[in-house]
């Protein structure tokens, strides 16, 4: 008998290696990896690089209509890469910057509905793992596994600061570990969807994991729901 497909939902602070997670899972288990922060990264790269003043509604309605989001796996890697508007964003919107306004666009109500609509088209044909804040909560509440992914701050903060130095050395561990501080207050904050643990998910803390750990304990977690 075939195994069943499901969706894997995970959510959880930033910087607490959800993505590392997902790609993991979607890795072993032959499931599609779908990074929904990195729509909201792009949305946020467009609106920046277009002069888009967020706090008008008018024009983020009519800058949404221009966005096209898609994702693409990468021919080495065959991880799925995020396209705007035909152009791989992948690694640009991984940049400070975009972090810096990121919180703050995702907050809006018509950004969310755009992406969300998105989201749960790529989720119609199950075998998938998002990652993201609401995904367990608002954009697949009948997921059925639901991973909600949490590390202590320091871990967090080291985490961060070393993908984003190999980057750009001119980052401070200061500048990374305010701009997480900022985004968790303001994803778990707002008003739309905020951050929080799905009343049915399980919590997997991996500060003292390593990838291995936190695999084997996910894919455990899958064969219980499979
Ligand atoms: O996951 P990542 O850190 O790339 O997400 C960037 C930002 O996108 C988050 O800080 C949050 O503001 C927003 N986001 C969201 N809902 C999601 C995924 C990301 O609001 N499902």
């Amino acid at each position: 008998m075939p195994v069943k497909k499901i969706i894997i939902a995970i959510d959880g602070w930033s910087s607490c290696g959800k993505s590392t997670l997902a790609r993991q899972m979607a890795k072993a288990l032959q499931y599609t990896y779908i990074d929904s922060g990195a729509m909201y990264r792009a949305i946020t790269l467009y609106f920046l690089r277009n002069i888009i003043d967020w706090t008008d509604e008018n024009q983020v309605y009519e800058a949404l209509k221009n966005i096209e989001l898609d994702f693409s796996a990468n021919e080495n890697t065959g991880v799925a890469e995020i396209y705007l508007n035909g152009e791989n964003v992948e690694y640009v919107i991984r940049d400070l910057i975009i972090a810096e306004k990121v919180s703050e666009i995702a907050a809006i109500k018509a950004v969310r509905i755009f992406a969300v609509e998105q989201q749960r088209k790529m989720g119609a044909r199950k075998g998938i793992v998002m990652d993201g804040r609401d995904i367990g909560t608002v954009v697949f509440p009948d997921a059925e596994l639901k991973i909600f992914m949490t590390a202590d701050n320091a871990v967090r903060v080291e985490r961060r600061f070393k993908e984003l130095y190999a980057q750009n050395p001119n980052i401070t561990i200061e500048e990374v570990k305010n701009n997480l501080e900022m985004r968790d207050y303001i994803d778990s904050h707002r008003e739309i969807s905020p951050l929080r643990k799905a009343e049915d998910a399980v919590v997997l803390d991996n500060s003292n994991l390593t990838q291995e750990q936190q695999l084997e304990i996910a894919l455990r977690y899958v064969k219980e729901k499979t």
